[in-house]
């Protein structure tokens, strides 16, 4: 079985650019679309080599932002096998309409979506017209999912009540998923630290003065963690670009150079091997 993992979208809920801004992350994004960033999701792919061709793929969705569909486009994700939800907010639930057709209309039976409760209900009020593509399952903290030869374990993160960060296990890669989170809880922490880490992929929001510090992380307290936990690598996520400090992906790449590559800021449609 052959594992990756696709950054479907590396943004905060403002997008880069903006359409309402004209800062320097804006301009150069507008220049350069490599520059620009969506809303924060993952595709987890996972191939069966080993089988008869046509070899077949399946698909672990992370979170479905409101840019879902031109999302899965550019990744060629032509199915989608679930979707496991980090928490309520519109940049991670807002894009779930868009998988209504693909049930109604490819894969025809309901899609298993797993979701703690504060998500579950802020689904079932948001989306109550198509409640009957999805297969809503209930997940708690701790609870370890296994799909295609990877686990998935959900982590207590400090954002809105009942957010999760992910521990996502490969056989050859133990990564760790924190989109929206300001200081992880303890016991986060603890459970990371029970075994090294190959990846972190960690909220990264703000740049410059922290305007949310119990929910989200600067791009500062992204590298104190990440130097904390000493994964091999550290990718920055759901960046903001524009607050407090605009910060461009050329200006984001000097101030990473000390690290000489172990810690990066992902970028959307960026595909690492698990
Ligand atoms: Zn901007
Ligand atoms: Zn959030
Ligand atoms: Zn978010």
């Amino acid at each position: 079985m052959e594992h990756s993992l696709t950054f479907l979208g590396t943004g905060a809920s403002c997008g880069v650019p903006s359409y309402y801004c004209g800062c320097a992350a804006c301009v150069e994004a507008r220049t350069d679309t490599r520059a620009a960033r969506s809303c924060a999701c993952l595709l987890v792919s996972a191939t069966d080599t080993s089988a008869p061709l046509p070899t077949q793929t399946r698909h672990t969705l992370i979170d479905a932002g409101p840019e879902l569909r031109t999302q899965l486009v550019r990744a060629e994700a032509s199915a989608i096998d679930r979707l496991l939800v980090t928490h309520e907010h519109f940049d991670h639930i807002g894009g779930i309409p868009q998988l209504e057709f693909y049930v109604k209309l490819k894969s025809l039976v309901p899609l298993p979506v797993y979701a703690g409760s504060e998500a579950s209900a802020a689904i079932r009020q948001q989306f109550s017209f198509m409640l009957d593509t999805l297969d809503l399952r209930p997940l708690d903290l701790w609870q370890r999912l296994e799909f295609d030869g990877i686990a998935y374990t959900p982590l207590p993160a400090q954002h809105a009540p009942g957010t999760f960060g992910f521990l996502i296990e490969s056989p050859k890669t133990r990564l760790a998923y924190f989109p929206d989170t300001g200081p992880l809880p303890q016991e986060a922490l603890a459970a990371l630290a029970v075994e090294p880490l190959d990846i972190l992929v960690i909220d990264a929001t703000f740049n410059g003065r922290n305007w949310m510090p119990r929910s989200h992380h600067s791009i500062s307290d992204a590298i104190a963690l990440a130097e904390r936990l000493a994964p091999a690598k550290a990718y920055l996520t759901h960046l903001s670009m524009h607050y407090d400090e605009p910060i461009t992906c050329v200006g984001l790449s000097e101030l990473l150079a000390p690290y000489g590559g172990a810690i990066e800021p992902a970028y959307d449609g960026l595909r690492v091997a698990l």
